[in-house]
């Protein structure tokens, strides 16, 4: 019998936690408590301070992704700062009184190319930090509304200590989905880089475009974003609804990120590729894109997607962050008014990230 499956069979103890779970596709968001398993050797236990609201929480509560469905209760949250309470026998990096953080991950075989790789987004037996099986308690498992979880050591972390504990949360997860696919793509100083959407991931993308030193371009649908666009480190702004704005870019892009969470027209974009350019999709609205596929063959485009990033590069966007001291434009609210935020969020209304202070879940 391996190691991996001494751990998982081992019925272990458990505790309550206070989280706020969804118990259906059209339910809102309500007080709960849900169990967690007591640290084994290899795990931390973490008081969560913070956790971000990703427009992914929103469609997998709502239970949008029919690739993904939702298990109810539904407790969601990925992007989790807080502070390590306790740890098993066998961890080594991790200390009680330490901060750590936790995204979309919280778990993988460990045995596969894709994980060996430093890769465990692609690993065919990743565990989410909420919606996938949890092999301790038998259930899903629950993510940040909470204030507390259980992770194992390898998935978790180091905060670096001159960073805004609410505006690194959402790192975690919109981050390093932005860092990583412009790490892949090379994206350096002479590149023209564009974004799409200017929201949570939006944001972030322009922000370390920025630092990483390319000529940014963001394309929004909100005419009321632009100075805030030019702010976070864009050196024009598009308002694509407007053909004559968008034309005067065809054929002249390195690399174009795309943020959206709602059906659009990604040919639009295509055609401002230049020769061999790339346009990477983030965003997962609920409903297929439709491809021309001349904007591609005309100039050997490509199209590509990228999920989140390993844990590796997790923690080298992290330590990039703390040194170039980057972190989310945050707006922080109590855990109460988070069916309120997820109306907001869908009318883009919020700059640019939403982050629970989860002290509030004790009150
Ligand atoms: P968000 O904060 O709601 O931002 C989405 C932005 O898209 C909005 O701010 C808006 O920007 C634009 N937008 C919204 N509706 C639109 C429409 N109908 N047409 C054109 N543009 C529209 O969401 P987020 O948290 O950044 O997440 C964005 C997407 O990425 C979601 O689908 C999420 O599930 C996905 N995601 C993917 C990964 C991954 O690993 N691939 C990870 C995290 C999230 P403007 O106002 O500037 O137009
Ligand atoms: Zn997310």
């Amino acid at each position: 019998m391996s190691t991996a499956t001494q751990i998982s069979s081992e019925s272990r103890s458990q505790y309550k936690a206070k989280a706020y779970a969804a118990d259906g596709e059209k339910s809102p968001l309500d007080p709960t408590t849900i169990p967690r398993r007591d640290p084994g050797e290899h795990d931390i236990q973490i008081e969560i301070l913070f956790c971000g609201i990703c427009h992914s929480d929103l469609h997998q509560v709502r239970n949008e992704w029919s690739a993904m469905p939702t298990v109810y209760p539904c407790v969601p949250g990925h992007e989790i700062v807080g502070r390590v309470t306790k740890v098993g026998s066998a961890v080594t990096k991790f200390k009680p009184g330490d901060l750590a953080a936790v995204g979309c991950m919280v778990d993988s075989d460990g045995n596969c190319p894709e994980c060996q790789g430093g890769l465990e987004q692609f690993c065919p037996h990743v565990t989410l930090t909420y919606n996938s099986p949890d092999v301790h308690t038998g259930g899903v498992t629950y993510g940040g509304y909470s204030d507390s979880i259980v992770v194992k050591e390898h998935f978790v972390l180091h905060v670096p200590s001159n960073l805004n504990l609410a505006a690194a949360a959402p790192l975690l997860c919109a981050g390093i989905t932005t860092y990583s696919p412009m790490r892949h793509w090379g994206v350096t100083k002479d590149k023209k880089v564009g974004v799409v959407g200017l929201g949570g991931l939006g944001h972030m993308a322009v922000k370390f475009a920025h630092a990483l030193g390319a000529h940014v371009v963001v394309f929004t649908t909100s005419p009321n974003k632009r100075e805030d666009a030019l702010r976070l480190g864009a050196d024009d702004v598009v308002i694509s609804r407007n053909t004559d704005q968008m034309s005067k870019h065809n054929g002249s892009f390195d690399f174009i990120l795309d943020a959206v969470s709602a059906e659009h027209n990604i040919n639009a974009y295509i055609q401002l590729l230049r020769r061999d350019g790339n346009m990477t999709l983030v965003g997962a609205p609920a409903t297929p894109h439709a491809v021309a596929a001349f904007s591609l063959i005309f100039k050997r485009c490509s199209l590509s997607g990228s999920n989140i990033g390993g844990i590796a590069e997790t923690q080298e966007m992290l330590d990039f962050c703390g040194k170039n001291n980057i972190t989310a434009d945050v707006e922080i609210i109590p855990i109460q008014k988070v069916n309120e935020a997820y109306e907001r969020l869908l009318k883009s209304d919020v700059k640019y990230r939403f982050s629970i202070d989860m002290s509030s879940l004790k009150a």
